[in-house]
């Protein structure tokens, strides 16, 4: 009979060396840290990806920029690309396509940062490289197969960010698809899982916080934690991002926005800049409690 030699509830010693061989620890790898951008990922630092959840504008787009830059923030993060889970749009609910990774584009100068945004489909990928400097997988494309290699192709660094209803094991599996093409820059993204709990009716998600250590027992890829689409909830982004922190987390993903009430999508989860800045310096007190930092400087 075949034994689960556990690491994990569903992984297996065989898994790690035969189902995903490079996303595993321990099969001397050579790549748990690299750089994008001259920001390591990896290693000491936890890089910060901060911006609205959509791309609304030029102007809120290079506002942003400026302002997570002062901040401390290493990528600016905003999709112009969005996998909207209605299809119903209105003129301020609807994704800025084009012109949003055009006035990315603006920002990234403006700002001097790097770009992460999404990609969801494989026949924009060229136009969304010419910006960006990490590609986004979304949650709901975390097992889009052909659009992980695809965008794996283009040697880009892959943030893969976890389906809401996905094992590790089958994180992993994504992650090993868009390791097999030699792309050897891939990050994990954890934003909550859909599992039952009480603790509000609005909130869609529950951050699986007991993954950042789980997945490290497994992988050598930095994982990443957005504690605001985890949270749905404003006040609960500061303490699920320190949280993460403290467990380890590689890297955060924040949404910021200039006026988060009117926020086009989601306008109960992100922070003002304020609320930003102040966040920037708390995450860097529980960093240090690891030996890690989250400031360049
Ligand atoms: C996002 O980061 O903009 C996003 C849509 O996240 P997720 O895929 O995790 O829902
Ligand atoms: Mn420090």
């Amino acid at each position: 009979m075949i034994q689960n030699k556990a690491p994990g509830k569903d992984i297996t010693t065989e898994d790690m060396k035969e189902k995903f061989p490079l996303a595993a620890k321990d099969n001397n790898n050579d790549f748990s840290t690299f750089e994008v951008n001259g920001i390591t990922f990896g290693d000491k630092c936890i890089p910060v990806m901060a911006g609205p959840n959509m791309v609304e504008s030029e102007q809120l787009i290079i506002e942003t920029a400026l302002s997570v830059k002062k901040s401390g923030a290493h990528f600016l993060r905003g999709g112009a690309f969005k996998p909207l889970s209605f299809p119903y749009r209105s003129v301020k609910y609807n994704e800025t396509r084009e012109d949003g990774i055009k006035w990315l584009g603006i920002a990234k100068k403006e700002a001097n940062i790097g770009i992460i945004t999404e990609v969801m489909e494989e026949k924009y990928i060229d136009l969304i490289c010419d910006v960006a400097d990490i590609l986004q997988i979304g949650s709901r494309n975390m097992q889009n197969y052909p659009l992980i290699t695809a965008a794996a192709k283009t040697q880009k660094p892959i943030m893969i960010k976890r389906h809401y209803g996905a094992s590790l094991r089958d994180w992993l599996g994504a992650a090993e698809y868009a390791l097999v093409e030699n792309n050897k820059k891939v990050i994990l993204c954890e934003r909550g899982v859909s599992v039952p709990h009480t603790h509000r009716d609005s909130s869609r998600f529950l951050l699986d916080l007991q993954v950042i250590p789980a997945a490290k027992e497994i992988t050598h890829l930095p994982i990443a934690v957005d504690p605001s689409h985890a949270t749905f909830w404003r006040p609960w982004v500061e303490p699920m991002t320190l949280a993460s922190i403290a467990a380890g987390a590689d890297s955060i993903m924040l949404e910021v926005h200039p006026d988060p009430n009117n926020s086009a999508v989601d306008p109960l989860q992100p922070i003002d800049f304020k609320s930003f800045s102040d966040l920037m310096n708390k995450m860097e007190s529980i960093s240090e409690i690891n030996g890690r930092h989250i400031k360049n400087v």
